[in-house]
């Protein structure tokens, strides 16, 4: 069996599948880049199966606990007059929840079974027939019998084991940034938004916090030359893109200047011919993101974490078959869930006329039946979610 397994990236995805490979008797060991967990982000969808392996991993209670409890979203005028609002509420059995409140959860969870290592990363990968040799920017090298790259939509795991990311990155023709904010900014439990052509910015305020997030979207039909990795180069590009914007925006703007950490990168999708190479794997956004705008990031990495540690345990570690499976049973749904729909065009017209036609529409409840037929239709093409724990119990009988 397959038992030491060294998963890249501490956020959604690799402690969830941590937490699986964990129960099932492997040995995972997690690499973070960051010095300590990420705390960013706004609020992230766990809803339909994704709230299924949070029970049966026994913290869907502290999840809701913390849950981001917002109501909808408001449309104002540069005077902050409400243009529109509209009602984002579910049907009650999902959670929106701070993504970094997600990941603490996660984390814990999984910090007295799972090995983590921060403020590292992989440089190396070398595979032969028995393992992966890996050298780290940081620590000495290890052997580990497979490698799951969990490293996000910029995975290093997936440059080394399948090809640059030019390859796999299909950009969506916006930037998106999300930083601290004075909650003052806000109405509590609501997202306010104001826009002007191409461009969005807001205040995502919570019922259960005390502080708020601003964010930001812009228009940019090329993408920009720029360092992911470049915090200062992220902050001056938001700034030169929202400077000359009124409403509340140079106090959003001055706030996620002074964040140490805020999340700025493009809106994109990675769309990949194959999830494995060998004895690496990827998961969530390395494998499959779907971007911020669709709203289901957390849920495919969720899912795909079980699933993938299911497989493994299912196959009792073989991993060729594993992985086959893993693959077979979840494109579907990633394929259905990168359908991102009219979501971006509703919240950053490119004119005038075409926000005033979106407020229109946002005021007469179609997009909250549109919304709702829409989490009815995917919940119903969704095939159920495995049990994985059984089938080995039955298999082992
Ligand atoms: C700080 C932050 C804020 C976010 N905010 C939002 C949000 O507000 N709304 C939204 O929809 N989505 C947000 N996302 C993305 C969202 O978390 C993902 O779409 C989704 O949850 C899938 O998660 P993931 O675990 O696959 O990837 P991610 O959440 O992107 O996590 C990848 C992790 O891998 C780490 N990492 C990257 N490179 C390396 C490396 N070489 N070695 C080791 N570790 C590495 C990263 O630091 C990160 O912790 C955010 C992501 C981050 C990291």
């Amino acid at each position: 069996m397959n038992e030491r397994i060294l998963i890249s990236g501490a956020s959604i995805a690799g402690p969830t599948l941590a937490f699986w490979l964990a129960r099932y008797g492997f040995q995972p060991t997690v690499i973070e880049r960051a010095p300590r967990l990420r705390a960013g982000g706004n609020g992230v969808d766990v809803r339909d199966q994704a709230i299924e392996v949070a029970e049966r991993m026994g913290i869907l209670p502290q999840i809701r606990a913390v849950g981001a409890d917002v109501v909808g979203m408001a449309f104002l005028d540069a005077t902050g007059r409400s243009l529109a609002r509209m009602d984002v509420r579910g049907t009650g059995d999902e959670v929106e929840i701070m993504r970094g409140d997600l990941a603490a959860i996660l984390n814990q969870a999984t910090e007295d079974d799972v090995e983590y290592i921060f403020g590292d990363s992989i440089q190396t990968l070398e595979q032969d027939a028995d393992g992966v040799r890996v050298t780290f920017e940081r620590g000495q090298s290890r052997r580990f019998d497979l490698v799951i790259g969990a490293d996000g939509i910029h995975s290093t795991v997936r440059r080394l084991a399948f090809g640059p990311e030019s390859r796999f990155l299909k950009y969506m023709e916006h930037y998106v940034a999300f930083a601290e904010t004075d909650p003052a900014l806000g109405e509590n439990r609501w997202v306010t938004a104001y826009n002007e052509p191409g461009r969005m910015a807001g205040v995502y305020r919570s019922g259960n916090h005390t502080g708020a997030k601003a964010n930001f979207i812009f228009h940019r039909p090329e993408p920009l030359d720029y360092d992911y990795r470049d915090i200062d180069q992220h902050k001056r590009l938001l700034h030169e893109a929202f400077a000359d914007m009124s409403w509340r925006v140079p106090e959003l703007l001055a706030g996620a200047m002074a964040d140490p950490d805020p999340y700025f990168d493009s809106l994109a999708q990675i769309r990949m011919p194959s999830w494995s190479a060998g004895r690496v794997a990827l998961v969530g956004d390395a494998a499959y993101c779907a971007s911020p705008v669709s709203g289901c990031g957390a849920r495919l990495s969720m899912i795909g974490a079980y699933r993938l540690a299911g497989e493994l345990a299912a196959a009792d570690g073989d991993h060729h078959f594993a992985f086959q499976r893993y693959e077979e049973g979840f494109r579907d749904a990633v394929r259905r869930m990168q359908q991102v729909g009219p979501n971006l065009r509703l919240m950053v017209p490119k004119s005038a006329i075409g926000t005033r036609m979106r407020n229109t529409v946002a005021r007469s409840r179609i997009l909250d039946s549109l919304a709702g037929m829409e989490r009815i239709t995917r919940r119903k093409t969704a095939d159920p979610l495995p049990d994985y724990e059984r089938r080995s119990a039955t298999r082992s009988r």
